[in-house]
């Protein structure tokens, strides 16, 4: 199943609850609609790490410059 949520931004962060994009978290529109395979709990731990990542990436890039 495919689901696209006109919530998400082009970042992949969440326009109505200003903060990353895991659907099904607290206060998303598919909370409580789905089953998921992983619980949200390490799904948002998960979004936020490779958020870090790619932050530290980015910055990484601009120190070589
Ligand atoms: S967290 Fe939920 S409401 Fe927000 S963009 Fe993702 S799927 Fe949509």
């Amino acid at each position: 199943m495919t689901f696209a949520c006109p919530n998400r931004d082009d970042d992949g962060r969440c326009r109505m609850l200003d903060t990353l994009c895991v659907p099904g978290r607290p206060g998303c529109v598919q909370e409580g609609t789905a089953t998921f395979a992983l619980d949200v709990e390490t799904r948002i731990r998960m979004a936020e790490e490779q958020a870090a990542l790619l932050e530290a990436k980015k910055k990484s890039a601009l120190r070589r410059r």
